[in-house]
């Protein structure tokens, strides 16, 4: 019998069909989607703090924020672009020239120029013609290129959009100078089949010459979906650290980038054992707690209780581990609990030079078991109060926000 392996041949093989763009250029949102999650806001120290570690870690371009949103957000993509980062700094502009001139002047080296693109944000939100959105994006992908910046064009709900609006928008845009083009699906309602025959679509269409996806997490999608835009040749996927972003979030930066190493064996150039120093950075930063059992940066991600599983652990950890932690900078822990068995008490014990009879440790692991049954759960019942009193109701409380209005005399009904 051959040496065990994470994957099968079949596996590697299934992958190794598919033209992976190389290099993958990782586009981080953490600072501006991931900064958009609800509650969340970073001062310019701490988008600093998270860029300078992305930057650290291997990601190769950034997206600082939004420059016209205030002065503060003005001032970080400046400290971000003047920071001499490795990774390049990118920021974000509306098709409208006041916006685009505000990236000019941060110094950013790198534009996202944003429109939205389907009818229903055409209708309700833009308020504009087909014809209006693709004479702005044309006027904004001007100014920018005039200004020698490298110019990304993105629309919002790509994915929602008519698509010979979509092929004449974004041939008109590479026409024009646009250096690479950004498909979005703003509400996370693609599926990897859907996904896969719309982009193969915009690619006969449009011809890109290098090409991004922002892909949202609704229905707990947005990494699969962006691991087939991978597999149909898009070189530049945009990732957030834990997830973050509106909503339920964007695609984890390192689900992706353990799926592309481990699964598919595509070199992301990201040194994956930092990434857990990387996502408590951001937990920390961001003040959104990561679920214990979000994968792989979860807290139970490489934790083992129940009997079976930790006998395995411990003969191989290839067994029930797909990964080992150390590759991303963590370690295992062994819970003792109501499902422990006997091979993790006998290890255990080893830690302090110790061996013990069978009745012992039979004796031993019924107590294990009966301390843990009888455990109360006052602590956690605690913590899950307060953390949903916290999440419940994130941002400004209502109480702050009338005193706001009454404080500036806006006269309300009732009390
Ligand atoms: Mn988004």
């Amino acid at each position: 019998m051959s040496e065990p392996a994470l994957v099968e041949n079949f596996h590697r093989e299934t992958v190794r069909e598919r033209t992976f763009a190389q290099p993958i250029v990782l586009w981080d949102e953490t600072l501006r989607d991931g900064e958009q999650t609800p509650g969340v806001h970073f001062s310019p120290e701490e988008k600093l703090r998270i860029a300078e570690l992305l930057s650290d870690v291997g990601i190769p371009l950034l997206n600082a924020g939004i420059p016209v949103v205030s002065e503060e957000e003005a001032r970080a993509v400046r400290l971000l672009a003047e920071a001499g980062l490795r990774a390049k700094v990118l920021a974000a502009a509306r098709t409208v020239p006041g916006d685009v001139e505000a990236v000019i002047r941060s110094g950013a080296t790198h534009i996202a120029i944003f429109v939205a693109a389907s009818n229903v944000h055409l209708r309700y939100k833009l308020k504009m013609s087909q014809e209006e959105v693709l004479n702005a994006s044309l006027a904004a992908v001007g100014q920018a290129k005039a200004a020698g910046l490298h110019v990304a064009f993105v629309t919002e709900d790509t994915v929602r959009a008519p698509l010979d609006f979509v092929e004449r928008l974004y041939r008109a845009v590479q026409e024009a100078g646009a250096d690479r083009l950004v498909i979005s699906d703003t509400v996370g309602i693609m599926t990897p089949l859907t996904f896969r025959w719309f982009l193969r679509e915009f690619r006969r269409r449009v011809r890109p010459k290098d090409w991004s996806v922002h892909c949202h997490n609704d229905f707990g999608l947005a990494v699969a979906n962006t691991l087939t835009a991978l597999e149909e040749g898009v070189n530049s996927p945009h990732v957030c650290v834990n997830g973050l972003g509106e909503r339920a979030g964007n695609t984890s930066l390192e689900e992706l980038v353990m799926a592309l190493e481990s699964l598919y064996g595509v070199p992301t150039g990201i040194q994956t054992n930092r990434l857990f120093e990387l996502s408590r950075l951001v937990e920390e930063v961001s003040g959104v707690p990561l679920a214990a059992n979000k994968a792989l940066v979860g807290y139970n991600s490489f934790s083992h209780e129940a009997g079976i599983h930790t006998h395995g652990i411990l003969a191989n950890t290839l067994t029930y581990e797909p990964l080992q932690p150390e590759s991303l900078g963590r370690s295992r822990q062994m819970i003792l609990g109501k499902h422990t068995g006997k091979a993790a008490v006998v290890e255990k014990l080893k830690e302090r030079h110790a061996t013990a009879t069978d009745p012992l440790l039979a004796e031993l692991l019924k107590r294990i078991k009966e301390r843990s049954e009888q455990r109360g759960k006052v602590e956690v019942d605690k913590f899950l109060l307060t953390y949903r009193s916290l999440y419940e109701h994130p941002g400004i409380s209502d109480a702050e926000f009338w005193q706001m209005v009454r404080g500036l005399g806006i006269a309300t009904e009732g009390t």
